[in-house]
């Protein structure tokens, strides 16, 4: 690794980058490569692939017991998971959620007929300010999705209050906060149902996957039936379903994933806080704090770059990690409102969101994960304080012609 300390060090002014091979957000974490393949062998020798297998029950009776939620249904991944909550539970019309999230969360419910409705977020939280999700609520809404962004809880007891008070269903997009808690409790049990996704990119991941976990027994029986067709027993389809099963060798990687899960967490953990650490004291620059008094799976070091106080603005330390192979990404980039199909549906709502708008031009989240150490957050941290140092004469080369 080279040593960068003056401005024609960087990449961007043609000097080679400073790591060969790229760092990525969300590297897929591995699990133990030997129990792995014994569990791989075991369900190939049993010729036991899918359907409701003994790894899919061992997945599911794990989660259960992380996220202390009494039911747990696995599936295919975590859009079909939302897809099929929806449904299951009967909502029509509108649907609130935050703009600020991924692009799945809108889709899922725009897949089944509904209509999104998007909320602003809490600039220090990022997630749905529930103040404004109780003003967008009218006599077409039947339910609210908040999202735990980064895997900080939303703010769950005023959601589920307004909720309640309004007669809607609730329901979590926890795609981030597998092992987080709230209030010590963990993700899983709040709202009607909470959905984890176990893609490549998360804490945890089956290859592709998703689980709703919930508190309700009826729901959880509908949903088991409504991910293999409707299907409630041999030859009887009682509802409308649709295939979202998780496979034997997913779910075999889920049980692997979860055992390595507190390790992973540690890794993520000292990783945050080597960033916190070589990063503290540059103006304009904010590491996106978590709640020490809470567990949480630091899955995603994330920054807040202020460019009026930094002199250099996100899009520019972006473009100057990426030419060091450090691929550094824009989180939740230009916000779902801004995305087909919405945008062309809703064009009105893009000057409603300030608070989203102003978080997509302003956070990068940062690599880390176990495929990441200690020399690279202090190679990535010192290519960053160079962007404070230089911000002036990177500008000037990132818009100016080259020379
Ligand atoms: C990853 C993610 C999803 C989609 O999960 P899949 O398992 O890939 O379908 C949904 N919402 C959020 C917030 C996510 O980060």
């Amino acid at each position: 690794m080279l040593v960068k300390s003056r401005l024609e060090d960087l990449a961007v002014f043609g000097a080679p980058p400073a790591f060969e091979e790229p760092l990525h957000v969300g590297r897929p974490n591995i699990p133990d490569r030997e129990r792995l393949l014994t569990r791989f062998n075991d369900l190939l020798d049993r010729r036991w692939l899918t359907n409701g297998g003994s790894y899919l029950e061992e997945f599911e009776g794990r989660l259960a017991e992380l996220s202390r939620a009494p039911h747990v249904v696995a599936m295919c991944n975590a859009t079909l998971a939302l897809e099929t909550t929806v449904q299951a539970l009967g909502w029509q019309g509108e649907v609130i959620m935050p703009s600020f999230t991924f692009i799945a969360t809108a889709h899922a419910v725009r897949w089944r007929g509904l209509s999104p409705v998007f909320c602003d977020v809490d600039p220090q939280t990022h997630n749905l300010d529930p103040r404004q999700v109780e003003a967008a609520i009218t006599s077409r809404t039947s339910g609210i999705i908040g999202v735990h962004v980064w895997g900080r809880p939303c703010a769950i007891e005023p959601l589920q209050q307004i909720a309640q008070r309004h007669g809607l269903g609730l329901i979590f997009d926890a795609a981030h906060a597998l092992g987080c808690t709230s209030q010590g409790r963990p993700i899983g049990g709040f709202g009607d149902a909470e959905v984890f996704s176990f893609h490549a990119t998360k804490v945890v991941n089956t290859f592709e996957g998703g689980a709703v976990a919930t508190n309700s027994r009826a729901l959880a029986e509908r949903l088991s039936q409504m991910r293999d067709f409707g299907f409630a027993e041999e030859d009887r389809v009682s509802v409308l379903g649709t295939n979202a099963k998780m496979s034997e060798i997913s779910a075999a990687m889920g049980v692997g994933g979860l055992e390595s899960l507190p390790a992973w967490c540690d890794v993520n953990r000292r990783n945050y806080l080597e960033y916190r650490s070589q990063l503290g004291g540059l103006p304009g620059l904010e590491v996106i704090p978590y709640d020490d008094a809470e567990q949480n799976n630091y899955q995603y070091v994330v920054v807040n770059v202020d460019r009026d106080q930094a002199g250099i603005s996100r899009d520019e330390v972006r473009d100057v990690l990426r030419a060091e192979n450090v691929l550094a990404r824009r989180y939740f980039f230009p916000g779902c409102h801004r995305m087909e199909p919405y945008r062309s549906e809703r064009a009105e709502s893009a000057t409603a969101l300030p608070v989203t708008e102003w978080l997509t031009e302003r956070v990068l989240a940062l690599p880390t994960g176990t495929a990441i150490g200690r020399r690279e957050i202090e190679m990535t941290s010192q290519l960053v304080r160079l962007c404070w140092q230089e911000g002036e004469a990177i500008r000037a080369r990132l818009s100016g012609p080259p020379i």
